[in-house]
Protein backbone atom coordinates (compact mmCIF):
# COMPACT_ATOMS: atom_id res chain seq x y z
CA UNK A 1 0.00 0.00 0.00
CA UNK A 2 1.03 3.28 -0.73
CA UNK A 3 0.45 6.62 1.33
CA UNK A 4 -2.34 8.42 -0.17
CA UNK A 5 -1.04 11.77 0.03
CA UNK A 6 2.09 10.12 -1.98
CA UNK A 7 -0.36 8.99 -4.35
CA UNK A 8 -2.25 12.54 -4.71
CA UNK A 9 0.85 14.31 -5.42
CA UNK A 10 2.09 11.88 -7.98
CA UNK A 11 -0.70 10.67 -9.90
CA UNK A 12 0.62 10.52 -13.32
CA UNK A 13 3.77 8.77 -12.26
CA UNK A 14 1.62 5.97 -10.08
CA UNK A 15 -0.93 5.45 -13.10
CA UNK A 16 1.87 4.98 -15.58
CA UNK A 17 3.59 2.11 -13.13
CA UNK A 18 -0.16 0.48 -12.92
CA UNK A 19 0.25 0.69 -16.39
CA UNK A 20 3.65 -0.84 -17.00
CA UNK A 21 2.70 -3.60 -14.40
CA UNK A 22 -0.65 -4.48 -16.79
CA UNK A 23 -2.68 -3.71 -13.26
CA UNK A 24 -6.23 -2.15 -14.00
CA UNK A 25 -6.80 0.49 -11.85
CA UNK A 26 -7.55 4.16 -12.60
CA UNK A 27 -6.14 6.84 -10.31
CA UNK A 28 -8.25 9.54 -11.34
CA UNK A 29 -11.34 7.28 -10.30
CA UNK A 30 -9.45 6.51 -6.90
CA UNK A 31 -8.43 10.51 -6.16
CA UNK A 32 -12.07 11.25 -6.96
CA UNK A 33 -13.53 8.35 -4.11
CA UNK A 34 -10.67 10.12 -1.72
CA UNK A 35 -12.17 13.81 -2.30
CA UNK A 36 -15.69 12.18 -1.71
CA UNK A 37 -15.02 10.52 1.42
CA UNK A 38 -13.40 13.63 2.63
CA UNK A 39 -16.17 15.94 2.14
CA UNK A 40 -18.21 13.24 3.66
CA UNK A 41 -16.14 13.31 6.20
CA UNK A 42 -16.19 16.81 7.02
CA UNK A 43 -19.88 16.91 6.72
CA UNK A 44 -20.22 14.11 9.53
CA UNK A 45 -17.76 15.94 11.77
CA UNK A 46 -19.30 18.94 11.26
CA UNK A 47 -23.57 17.37 12.33
CA UNK A 48 -21.61 15.30 15.07
CA UNK A 49 -20.12 19.21 16.35
CA UNK A 50 -24.31 20.38 15.55
CA UNK A 51 -25.14 17.56 17.34
CA UNK A 52 -23.16 17.61 20.26
CA UNK A 53 -23.49 21.39 20.57
CA UNK A 54 -27.84 21.48 20.67
CA UNK A 55 -27.27 18.54 23.20
CA UNK A 56 -25.89 20.92 25.49
CA UNK A 57 -28.38 23.33 24.75
CA UNK A 58 -30.94 20.71 25.21
CA UNK A 59 -29.87 20.29 28.94
CA UNK A 60 -29.08 24.01 29.65
CA UNK A 61 -32.46 24.49 28.39
CA UNK A 62 -34.43 21.62 30.39
CA UNK A 63 -31.80 23.05 33.81
CA UNK A 64 -33.98 26.57 33.25
CA UNK A 65 -37.20 24.80 32.40
CA UNK A 66 -37.49 26.01 29.12
CA UNK A 67 -39.54 23.28 27.92
CA UNK A 68 -40.96 24.43 24.66
CA UNK A 69 -37.24 25.66 23.14
CA UNK A 70 -36.12 22.51 24.42
CA UNK A 71 -38.22 20.30 22.85
CA UNK A 72 -37.72 22.46 19.20
CA UNK A 73 -33.87 21.94 19.92
CA UNK A 74 -34.82 18.18 20.21
CA UNK A 75 -36.50 18.40 16.88
CA UNK A 76 -33.08 19.80 15.11
CA UNK A 77 -31.39 16.82 16.58
CA UNK A 78 -33.71 14.57 15.28
CA UNK A 79 -33.25 16.12 11.71
CA UNK A 80 -29.31 15.85 12.34
CA UNK A 81 -29.33 12.30 12.81
CA UNK A 82 -31.10 11.56 10.08
CA UNK A 83 -29.16 13.27 7.88
CA UNK A 84 -26.17 11.72 9.98
CA UNK A 85 -27.29 8.23 9.73
CA UNK A 86 -27.88 9.41 5.66
CA UNK A 87 -24.66 9.89 5.25
CA UNK A 88 -22.78 7.22 7.37
CA UNK A 89 -24.12 4.91 5.06
CA UNK A 90 -22.91 6.81 1.94
CA UNK A 91 -19.67 7.42 3.99
CA UNK A 92 -19.00 3.38 4.43
CA UNK A 93 -19.96 2.86 0.60
CA UNK A 94 -17.37 5.53 -0.91
CA UNK A 95 -14.78 3.75 2.13
CA UNK A 96 -15.43 0.24 1.43
CA UNK A 97 -14.80 1.30 -3.12
CA UNK A 98 -11.85 3.30 -1.82
CA UNK A 99 -10.39 0.64 -0.18
CA UNK A 100 -11.03 -1.94 -2.77
CA UNK A 101 -8.99 0.91 -5.06
CA UNK A 102 -6.02 1.19 -3.11
CA UNK A 103 -5.70 -2.23 -2.56
CA UNK A 104 -5.09 -2.73 -6.44
CA UNK A 105 -2.59 0.45 -6.23
CA UNK A 106 0.68 -0.98 -7.16
CA UNK A 107 4.17 0.04 -5.48
CA UNK A 108 6.66 2.14 -6.89
CA UNK A 109 9.64 0.57 -8.94
CA UNK A 110 12.95 0.94 -8.34
CA UNK A 111 14.79 3.54 -11.10
CA UNK A 112 17.15 0.90 -12.18
CA UNK A 113 14.57 -1.79 -12.84
CA UNK A 114 13.98 -2.51 -16.86
CA UNK A 115 10.31 -1.45 -18.43
CA UNK A 116 9.14 -4.48 -20.52
CA UNK A 117 5.67 -6.33 -20.70
CA UNK A 118 6.60 -10.22 -20.20
CA UNK A 119 10.13 -12.21 -19.00
CA UNK A 120 11.03 -12.04 -22.28
CA UNK A 121 12.07 -7.94 -21.83
CA UNK A 122 14.23 -9.22 -18.30
CA UNK A 123 17.82 -8.35 -18.34
CA UNK A 124 20.43 -10.84 -17.61
CA UNK A 125 22.94 -9.19 -15.03
CA UNK A 126 25.27 -12.28 -14.81
CA UNK A 127 25.99 -15.65 -15.38
CA UNK A 128 27.53 -18.13 -13.50
CA UNK A 129 29.19 -21.44 -14.80
CA UNK A 130 28.31 -22.76 -18.59
CA UNK A 131 25.57 -24.44 -19.68
CA UNK A 132 26.07 -28.13 -19.62
CA UNK A 133 27.14 -30.09 -22.53
CA UNK A 134 26.82 -33.78 -22.81
CA UNK A 135 29.28 -36.22 -24.86
CA UNK A 136 25.89 -38.92 -24.80
CA UNK A 137 22.54 -38.38 -25.13
CA UNK A 138 21.23 -36.97 -21.95
CA UNK A 139 18.54 -38.09 -20.66
CA UNK A 140 15.41 -35.32 -18.94
CA UNK A 141 14.53 -35.71 -15.27
CA UNK A 142 11.21 -37.66 -15.70
CA UNK A 143 13.35 -40.27 -17.64
CA UNK A 144 15.80 -40.46 -15.20
CA UNK A 145 13.22 -40.17 -12.54
CA UNK A 146 11.79 -43.50 -13.75
CA UNK A 147 15.28 -45.15 -14.57
CA UNK A 148 16.15 -44.75 -10.31
CA UNK A 149 12.66 -44.92 -9.55
CA UNK A 150 12.62 -41.06 -7.54
CA UNK A 151 9.68 -39.71 -9.15
CA UNK A 152 6.29 -41.01 -10.39
CA UNK A 153 4.10 -38.55 -11.92
CA UNK A 154 1.56 -41.45 -12.99
CA UNK A 155 0.39 -42.35 -9.58
CA UNK A 156 0.68 -38.23 -8.90
CA UNK A 157 -2.06 -37.95 -10.78
CA UNK A 158 -3.49 -41.10 -10.30
CA UNK A 159 -4.10 -39.93 -6.54
CA UNK A 160 -4.26 -36.04 -6.85
CA UNK A 161 -4.83 -34.96 -10.57
CA UNK A 162 -2.95 -33.01 -12.67
CA UNK A 163 0.15 -31.15 -11.75
CA UNK A 164 1.02 -33.58 -9.22
CA UNK A 165 3.68 -36.31 -8.47
CA UNK A 166 5.18 -38.77 -6.24
CA UNK A 167 8.71 -38.66 -5.31
CA UNK A 168 9.46 -41.94 -3.93
CA UNK A 169 13.26 -43.48 -2.50
CA UNK A 170 16.38 -41.48 -2.83
CA UNK A 171 13.98 -38.92 -4.79
CA UNK A 172 12.13 -38.17 -1.63
CA UNK A 173 15.95 -38.09 0.13
CA UNK A 174 16.93 -35.64 -2.51
CA UNK A 175 14.05 -33.42 -2.31
CA UNK A 176 15.00 -33.09 1.81
CA UNK A 177 18.90 -32.85 1.15
CA UNK A 178 18.53 -29.95 -0.87
CA UNK A 179 15.78 -28.06 1.76
CA UNK A 180 18.28 -29.23 4.63
CA UNK A 181 21.36 -27.98 2.67
CA UNK A 182 19.79 -24.85 2.59
CA UNK A 183 18.42 -24.47 5.97
CA UNK A 184 22.03 -24.79 7.61
CA UNK A 185 23.15 -22.20 5.08
CA UNK A 186 20.67 -19.87 6.21
CA UNK A 187 21.30 -20.69 9.94
CA UNK A 188 25.01 -20.02 9.18
CA UNK A 189 23.70 -16.98 7.64
CA UNK A 190 21.74 -15.73 11.12
CA UNK A 191 18.41 -16.29 9.83
CA UNK A 192 16.14 -17.90 12.59
CA UNK A 193 14.00 -21.04 11.29
CA UNK A 194 10.21 -20.95 11.75
CA UNK A 195 7.74 -23.72 11.75
CA UNK A 196 4.93 -21.68 10.27
CA UNK A 197 1.00 -22.08 9.63
CA UNK A 198 0.21 -23.36 6.13
CA UNK A 199 -3.77 -22.16 6.41
CA UNK A 200 -4.16 -18.34 7.10
CA UNK A 201 -7.17 -16.12 6.79
CA UNK A 202 -7.73 -13.95 4.39
CA UNK A 203 -6.50 -10.61 6.21
CA UNK A 204 -3.04 -11.69 6.26
CA UNK A 205 -3.18 -12.37 2.38
CA UNK A 206 -4.62 -8.82 2.15
CA UNK A 207 -2.17 -7.58 4.24
CA UNK A 208 0.69 -9.38 2.35
CA UNK A 209 0.00 -8.05 -0.93
CA UNK A 210 -1.05 -11.40 -2.52
CA UNK A 211 -5.08 -10.64 -2.26
CA UNK A 212 -7.19 -9.61 -4.11
CA UNK A 213 -4.42 -10.00 -7.45
CA UNK A 214 -3.44 -13.18 -6.66
CA UNK A 215 -6.09 -14.30 -5.15
CA UNK A 216 -7.25 -16.85 -8.07
CA UNK A 217 -3.92 -18.65 -7.66
CA UNK A 218 -5.08 -19.46 -4.17
CA UNK A 219 -6.91 -23.10 -2.81
CA UNK A 220 -9.49 -22.21 -0.32
CA UNK A 221 -9.95 -24.36 2.63
CA UNK A 222 -14.20 -25.04 2.05
CA UNK A 223 -16.50 -23.13 4.31
CA UNK A 224 -13.92 -21.25 6.38
CA UNK A 225 -12.09 -18.01 6.43
CA UNK A 226 -8.85 -19.79 5.83
CA UNK A 227 -6.68 -20.26 2.25
CA UNK A 228 -3.52 -22.81 1.67
CA UNK A 229 -0.16 -20.33 1.35
CA UNK A 230 1.37 -20.34 -1.90
CA UNK A 231 4.41 -19.37 -0.09
CA UNK A 232 5.49 -18.94 3.63
CA UNK A 233 6.35 -15.32 2.70
CA UNK A 234 3.18 -14.78 4.04
CA UNK A 235 2.89 -16.48 7.53
CA UNK A 236 6.54 -15.45 8.03
CA UNK A 237 5.75 -11.47 7.08
CA UNK A 238 1.81 -11.66 9.02
CA UNK A 239 4.24 -12.70 12.15
CA UNK A 240 4.33 -9.45 12.88
CA UNK A 241 1.61 -7.77 11.70
CA UNK A 242 -0.20 -4.79 13.72
CA UNK A 243 3.79 -4.56 15.99
CA UNK A 244 6.29 -2.33 16.80
CA UNK A 245 9.65 -4.25 16.34
CA UNK A 246 12.90 -3.77 16.84
CA UNK A 247 15.25 -3.17 14.28
CA UNK A 248 18.66 -2.52 15.65
CA UNK A 249 19.23 -5.38 13.22
CA UNK A 250 17.64 -6.38 10.43
CA UNK A 251 15.39 -9.26 11.11
CA UNK A 252 16.33 -12.87 9.39
CA UNK A 253 13.31 -15.31 9.11
CA UNK A 254 12.99 -18.68 7.46
CA UNK A 255 10.76 -21.36 6.99
CA UNK A 256 10.40 -24.41 5.49
CA UNK A 257 7.20 -25.13 4.19
CA UNK A 258 4.70 -26.37 1.48
CA UNK A 259 3.38 -24.36 -1.17
CA UNK A 260 0.04 -24.83 -3.10
CA UNK A 261 -0.72 -23.29 -6.02
CA UNK A 262 -3.55 -23.07 -8.82
CA UNK A 263 -1.60 -22.43 -11.32
CA UNK A 264 -4.77 -20.97 -13.11
CA UNK A 265 -3.80 -19.11 -16.28
CA UNK A 266 -1.15 -21.67 -17.22
CA UNK A 267 -3.25 -24.47 -18.65
CA UNK A 268 -1.30 -25.78 -21.46
CA UNK A 269 2.08 -24.42 -20.30
CA UNK A 270 5.07 -26.47 -18.29
CA UNK A 271 3.12 -29.82 -18.28
CA UNK A 272 5.94 -32.05 -18.99
CA UNK A 273 7.71 -33.56 -15.88
CA UNK A 274 8.39 -31.66 -12.29
CA UNK A 275 8.52 -27.99 -13.40
CA UNK A 276 4.99 -26.32 -12.69
CA UNK A 277 2.94 -28.32 -9.88
CA UNK A 278 0.08 -27.46 -7.66
CA UNK A 279 2.13 -28.31 -4.62
CA UNK A 280 5.61 -28.14 -4.14
CA UNK A 281 8.33 -27.23 -1.19
CA UNK A 282 10.33 -24.37 -0.39
CA UNK A 283 12.93 -23.07 1.88
CA UNK A 284 12.09 -19.11 2.04
CA UNK A 285 14.37 -16.24 3.66
CA UNK A 286 12.00 -12.82 4.77
CA UNK A 287 13.60 -10.19 5.86
CA UNK A 288 12.37 -7.12 7.81
CA UNK A 289 14.73 -3.80 8.21
CA UNK A 290 14.27 -0.57 8.71
CA UNK A 291 13.29 1.93 6.18
CA UNK A 292 16.56 2.88 3.92
CA UNK A 293 17.08 2.10 0.31
CA UNK A 294 21.05 2.03 0.78
CA UNK A 295 20.06 -0.99 3.32
CA UNK A 296 17.26 -2.90 1.56
CA UNK A 297 19.78 -3.00 -1.39
CA UNK A 298 22.31 -4.32 0.59
CA UNK A 299 20.10 -6.72 1.91
CA UNK A 300 18.57 -8.04 -1.67
CA UNK A 301 22.41 -8.77 -2.74
CA UNK A 302 22.53 -10.70 0.55
CA UNK A 303 19.28 -12.72 -0.24
CA UNK A 304 20.45 -12.95 -3.66
CA UNK A 305 24.15 -14.34 -2.64
CA UNK A 306 22.75 -16.97 -0.22
CA UNK A 307 20.56 -18.29 -3.18
CA UNK A 308 23.70 -18.32 -5.13
CA UNK A 309 25.96 -20.37 -2.61
CA UNK A 310 23.02 -22.87 -2.61
CA UNK A 311 23.50 -23.47 -6.24
CA UNK A 312 26.97 -23.27 -6.26
CA UNK A 313 27.05 -25.86 -3.79
CA UNK A 314 24.67 -27.71 -5.64
CA UNK A 315 27.59 -26.84 -8.51
CA UNK A 316 24.59 -25.64 -10.84
CA UNK A 317 24.74 -23.27 -14.08
CA UNK A 318 22.65 -20.18 -13.65
CA UNK A 319 21.87 -16.68 -13.94
CA UNK A 320 20.81 -13.91 -12.28
CA UNK A 321 17.94 -11.85 -14.22
CA UNK A 322 17.49 -8.33 -13.39
CA UNK A 323 12.90 -8.52 -13.55
CA UNK A 324 11.09 -5.86 -16.26
CA UNK A 325 7.96 -3.98 -14.93
CA UNK A 326 5.74 -6.52 -16.62
CA UNK A 327 6.90 -9.31 -15.24
CA UNK A 328 6.81 -8.09 -11.44
CA UNK A 329 3.89 -8.05 -8.85
CA UNK A 330 2.07 -5.43 -7.71
CA UNK A 331 4.03 -5.29 -4.32
CA UNK A 332 7.51 -5.28 -6.00
CA UNK A 333 10.32 -2.26 -6.37
CA UNK A 334 13.07 -4.19 -7.30
CA UNK A 335 13.02 -7.88 -7.96
CA UNK A 336 16.12 -10.20 -9.26
CA UNK A 337 15.49 -13.73 -10.32
CA UNK A 338 17.96 -16.88 -10.64
CA UNK A 339 17.52 -19.43 -13.55
CA UNK A 340 19.57 -22.42 -13.37
CA UNK A 341 20.32 -24.23 -16.69
CA UNK A 342 17.65 -27.12 -17.68
CA UNK A 343 19.39 -29.06 -20.24
CA UNK A 344 15.92 -30.80 -21.20
CA UNK A 345 14.41 -27.44 -22.00
CA UNK A 346 17.96 -26.42 -23.50
CA UNK A 347 17.20 -23.31 -21.49
CA UNK A 348 17.40 -21.41 -18.27
CA UNK A 349 14.75 -21.91 -16.15
CA UNK A 350 13.18 -20.03 -12.90
CA UNK A 351 14.22 -21.41 -9.64
CA UNK A 352 14.58 -18.11 -7.31
CA UNK A 353 13.33 -14.86 -6.84
CA UNK A 354 14.27 -12.08 -4.86
CA UNK A 355 11.87 -9.03 -4.16
CA UNK A 356 12.66 -5.96 -2.22
CA UNK A 357 9.45 -4.60 -1.58
CA UNK A 358 9.90 -1.50 0.52
CA UNK A 359 7.16 -0.73 3.02
CA UNK A 360 4.41 -2.02 0.76
CA UNK A 361 3.62 -4.89 2.84
CA UNK A 362 4.32 -3.32 6.34
CA UNK A 363 2.42 -0.38 5.48
CA UNK A 364 -0.92 -3.10 4.48
CA UNK A 365 0.06 -5.25 7.56
CA UNK A 366 0.95 -2.36 9.89
CA UNK A 367 4.78 -3.65 11.35
CA UNK A 368 6.87 -0.21 12.28
CA UNK A 369 10.09 0.38 14.48
CA UNK A 370 11.28 3.15 15.99
CA UNK A 371 13.41 5.06 14.32
CA UNK A 372 16.36 6.42 15.09
CA UNK A 373 14.51 9.81 16.37
CA UNK A 374 11.97 7.64 18.47
CA UNK A 375 9.12 7.84 16.15
CA UNK A 376 7.19 5.12 14.91
CA UNK A 377 7.85 4.12 10.89
CA UNK A 378 6.99 1.17 8.38
CA UNK A 379 9.93 -1.38 8.04
CA UNK A 380 10.99 -2.43 4.72
CA UNK A 381 10.25 -6.40 3.52
CA UNK A 382 12.05 -8.72 1.28
CA UNK A 383 12.37 -12.10 0.27
CA UNK A 384 13.94 -14.74 -2.10
CA UNK A 385 13.68 -18.32 -2.52
CA UNK A 386 16.37 -20.34 -0.84
CA UNK A 387 15.44 -23.62 -2.48
CA UNK A 388 12.13 -24.50 -4.01
CA UNK A 389 12.19 -28.33 -5.03
CA UNK A 390 10.97 -30.55 -6.89
CA UNK A 391 11.95 -27.95 -9.47
CA UNK A 392 15.54 -27.68 -8.34
CA UNK A 393 15.54 -31.50 -9.18
CA UNK A 394 15.43 -30.72 -13.05
CA UNK A 395 18.84 -29.11 -13.11
CA UNK A 396 19.93 -31.53 -10.10
CA UNK A 397 19.29 -34.52 -12.21
CA UNK A 398 19.91 -33.16 -15.54
CA UNK A 399 23.27 -31.52 -15.22
CA UNK A 400 24.81 -33.91 -13.18
CA UNK A 401 23.42 -37.33 -14.65
CA UNK A 402 26.21 -39.40 -16.52
CA UNK A 403 26.86 -41.52 -19.64
CA UNK A 404 25.85 -44.71 -18.00
CA UNK A 405 22.70 -43.02 -16.28
CA UNK A 406 23.75 -42.75 -12.82
CA UNK A 407 23.65 -38.90 -11.03
CA UNK A 408 26.91 -37.90 -9.24
CA UNK A 409 25.79 -36.36 -6.21
CA UNK A 410 27.86 -32.60 -5.79
CA UNK A 411 30.30 -33.17 -2.50
CA UNK A 412 27.98 -30.48 -0.20
CA UNK A 413 25.62 -32.63 -0.68
CA UNK A 414 26.34 -36.07 -0.03
CA UNK A 415 26.56 -35.56 3.82
CA UNK A 416 22.69 -35.03 3.67
CA UNK A 417 22.18 -38.28 0.76
CA UNK A 418 23.86 -40.77 3.31
CA UNK A 419 27.58 -40.04 2.34
CA UNK A 420 26.63 -41.43 -1.39
CA UNK A 421 28.45 -40.02 -4.14
CA UNK A 422 26.45 -41.35 -7.01
CA UNK A 423 22.95 -42.20 -7.56
CA UNK A 424 23.30 -45.67 -9.71
CA UNK A 425 19.53 -46.99 -10.78
CA UNK A 426 18.56 -50.09 -8.59
CA UNK A 427 19.65 -48.56 -5.45
P1 LIG B 1 7.69 -17.32 -6.23
O1 LIG B 1 7.34 -17.50 -4.78
O2 LIG B 1 6.50 -17.29 -7.16
O3 LIG B 1 8.63 -16.18 -6.44
O4 LIG B 1 8.45 -18.64 -6.67
C1 LIG B 1 9.65 -19.00 -6.07
C2 LIG B 1 10.15 -20.27 -6.67
O5 LIG B 1 9.25 -21.33 -6.36
C3 LIG B 1 10.23 -20.27 -8.17
O6 LIG B 1 11.39 -19.64 -8.63
C4 LIG B 1 10.22 -21.76 -8.45
O7 LIG B 1 11.48 -22.35 -8.19
C5 LIG B 1 9.25 -22.27 -7.41
N1 LIG B 1 7.89 -22.39 -7.95
C6 LIG B 1 6.99 -21.38 -8.10
N2 LIG B 1 5.83 -21.85 -8.60
C7 LIG B 1 5.99 -23.18 -8.76
C8 LIG B 1 5.14 -24.23 -9.22
N3 LIG B 1 3.88 -24.00 -9.61
N4 LIG B 1 5.64 -25.48 -9.25
C9 LIG B 1 6.90 -25.75 -8.84
N5 LIG B 1 7.74 -24.80 -8.37
C10 LIG B 1 7.30 -23.52 -8.33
Amino acid sequence: MLDIKWIRQNQATVQSIADQKGISVSISQLIEYDDKRRALLFQLERLRQDRNRLSQEIRELMRSNKREEAERSKQFVKKINQRLSTIEDEHKEVESQYHQLMLHVPNIVSPDTPIGVSDHDNVEIRRVGEPTTFAFEAKDHVTLGKLHQMIDIPRGVKTAGSRNYYLTGMGALLHRAVQQLAVDLLIQKGFTLLEVPLMVRTEALLNTAHFPLSQSQTFKIAEEDKWLVGTSEVPLVSYYEHEIVDLTEPIRLAAVSTCFRNEIGSAGKDVHGLYRLHQFSKVEQVILCEASLDTAEQLLQEITANAEKILSLLELPYRVMAVCTGDMSQKTYKQWDIETWMPSRQAYGETHSASNLLDFQARRSNIRYRNADGKTQFCYTLNNTAIASPRILIPLLENHQQEDGSIRIPQALQRYMQGLKYLKPGY
